[in-house]
């Protein structure tokens, strides 16, 4: 325990200079941002967060009733954040 605490007490490389930091950040950055581009171009789409995938705006009285979800149109699924429509030409 002692030796770890003087180990990272420990002089060692000096810490990296902000312009490093702020390099590395915006590195990181674009990589997230590219993974997650290549993501939604994959899959596009994720549940409704209003029906929860079923499409249906059920009836409060009589449950069996439904109508199409106002959010989703019925689809039960709605885009990622800035994901687009997918063409259908492809
Ligand atoms: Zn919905």
């Amino acid at each position: 325990m002692l030796t770890a605490l003087s180990l990272s007490a420990a002089p060692g490389p000096q810490p990296p200079s902000p312009a490093v930091v702020l390099l590395w950040t915006a590195v990181i950055a674009v990589m997230a941002g590219t993974a997650y581009r290549l993501s939604i171009r994959r899959h596009p789409y994720r549940p409704c967060r209003k029906c929860g995938e079923s499409g249906k705006h059920r009836g409060a009285v009589f449950t069996s009733s439904f109508r199409a979800c106002t959010r989703c149109g019925g689809t039960g699924r709605e885009l990622r954040p800035f994901a687009s429509e997918p063409d259908r030409h492809s």
